[in-house]
């Protein structure tokens, strides 16, 4: 096996015991980024220098015993709305396509600090607003199972570089879907925390009240390691929480006898492809043989998911987007007349037609004429969904359905409808909602060897649950060790 196929968890075992070094395995998977990229696409800017660099200092401190992180010496890429000081943070926009960020991310500080090494800013719809990728300014991402096939988005880079060797493991945002679904696409794990667990200082906000940073991995044991690098209060996110996590490896415990499981009857039937269904049901079958109780339940204002979603993460988008207007930092149109001209032309230049969709609508429902119609009603049908949620987590552990309806799409069939792309959200939205996690676990194949997503989502900060219930099903499946056949 070569090293950009392993684990965290393999690998740092191996960097324990002296078996390899931190460079070596930074070595590895940038010679597999050299083969792979032109083919695949997952970076938007890659810093092989700096890896090589870090990588010998964190083996330094590696040997003189100072750095003992799981996370140590393991070559890793983020999405590229993830501020990473002087490294290009682009959201995949013309907006920030000179933006140098003077600061890190709180998650960036915290990985470097547990000796992580990043080797560059991974590809992503243009300011997280899509579900392919398609929407980023600088290029297409290719799905490593299939590349005539989209990667999923808006994390796209981020899921692609980790099923294809890429990259060992990546974090990605997440504010309707953008980290289970390319997840899922990809066939790898990605686990979205509740909202407050990881701090979003440094993430460039899509829609602040949904956004959560997250890990995409290829297993579980490897989502624990990261999240428990990760997550924690932070001062300068006022939305972090103030709570004691976890060790969250502790709950890597393969049982899930007497586990209460719902699975929302809403989600399930019509509304899924056939062959999604069929794994989807295998999978419940799995569960309930290893002791797991699992019974249909109903969660009737799951239907208003994407309505509500479409009203609050857009108005909350199209508020947070005023900031870039040619005058702080990012693009600035070349000529103008005078200041209202050059706020226009700036804008009308520097986003793309998603983005532009998503501020006119987001700004039409802020209005002083529909707000009441509008973004109110949407905030009551949102306590509506979180009240539904609360109900039956008294009496469910996990509420699991499909991560998304259908596996991975071809280039160019949902650009043309954005109504289409949104719905096609609709499984992913309902946590992000409520502020819930739900982590994704791969657990099956359609007939074009493309991979199907499990999801599974507990009550806030019930991620222990969540990873237990995920590490059962892949110690008990086969999943897991499949991977896309790339020469
Ligand atoms: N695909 C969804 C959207 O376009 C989710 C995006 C996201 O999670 N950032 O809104």
């Amino acid at each position: 096996m070569e090293l950009y196929e392993l684990t965290i968890k393999q690998l740092s075992d191996m960097l324990k015991k002296k078996q390899i070094s931190a460079v070596e395995v930074t070595r590895s998977v940038l010679d597999r980024i050299d083969k792979l990229e032109p083919a695949l696409g997952c970076y938007i800017t890659i810093v092989a220098e700096k890896a090589l660099q870090d990588a010998e200092n964190v083996q330094k401190d590696i040997d003189n015993g100072t750095l003992r992180s799981p996370l140590a010496g393991i070559p890793m890429a983020v999405k590229d709305n993830i501020c990473t000081e002087g490294i290009p943070t682009t959201c995949a926009s013309k907006m920030l396509s000179n933006f140098k960020p003077p600061y890190n991310a709180t998650v960036i500080r915290k990985l470097y600090d547990n000796g992580a090494i990043l080797l560059g800013k991974l590809n992503m719809d243009e300011f997280a607003m899509g579900s392919s990728t398609e929407t980023s300014y600088f290029k297409k991402t290719r799905n490593p199972w299939n590349v005539e096939r989209v990667p999923g988005g808006s994390s796209g880079g981020s899921a692609a570089a980790v099923a294809s060797g890429e990259a060992i493991y990546s974090l990605a945002s997440d504010t309707g879907g953008s980290l289970r679904q390319p997840a899922s696409f990809c066939g790898v794990v990605g686990l979205k925390p509740t909202y407050g667990s990881v701090s979003r200082y440094g993430l460039i906000a899509c829609a602040s009240s949904f956004d959560q940073i997250g890990p995409i991995t290829k297993d579980v044991t490897d989502c624990a390691l990261v999240l428990n690098a990760i997550t924690g209060r932070d001062e300068k996110d006022s939305t972090s929480a103030n709570i004691e996590h976890p060790d969250y490896t502790k709950f890597l415990i393969n049982d899930v006898k007497g586990l209460k499981i719902g699975i929302a009857s809403e989600f399930i039937g019509d509304l899924l492809d056939k062959e999604v269904q069929k794994a989807f049901i295998d999978a419940v079958d799995v569960l309930k043989k290893l002791g797991a109780e699992c019974e249909e339940i109903s969660l009737p204002s799951l239907k208003n998911a994407l309505p509500v979603y479409c009203i609050l993460a857009f108005a909350e988008a199209s508020s947070n987007l005023g900031r870039y207007d040619g005058v702080k930092y990012g693009y600035r149109a070349k000529e103008y007349k005078d200041l209202e001209d050059m706020y226009r032309r700036t804008r009308s230049e520097g986003f793309g037609p998603e983005v532009k969709r998503r501020i006119l609508l987001g700004t039409y429902a802020l209005s002083a004429e529909q707000y009441d119609k509008y973004y109110k009603k949407a905030l009551q049908v949102r306590r509506m969904i979180c009240d539904e949620f609360n109900d039956a987590f008294k009496k469910y552990d996990i509420i699991l359905y499909p991560t998304t309806p259908d596996t991975a799409f071809k280039f160019g069939t949902m650009t043309k409808e954005p109504m289409q792309m949104y719905k096609h959200d609709i499984l992913t939205m309902p946590a992000n909602i409520a502020g819930l996690p739900a982590i994704t676990v791969p657990c099956g194949f359609d007939s074009n060897n493309l991979p199907v997503g499990l999801q599974m989502l507990s009550k806030p900060f019930g991620e222990g649950k969540l990873l237990q219930a995920a590490y059962t099903f892949e110690q008990n499946t086969e999943f897991r060790n499949s991977r896309p056949c790339l020469s």
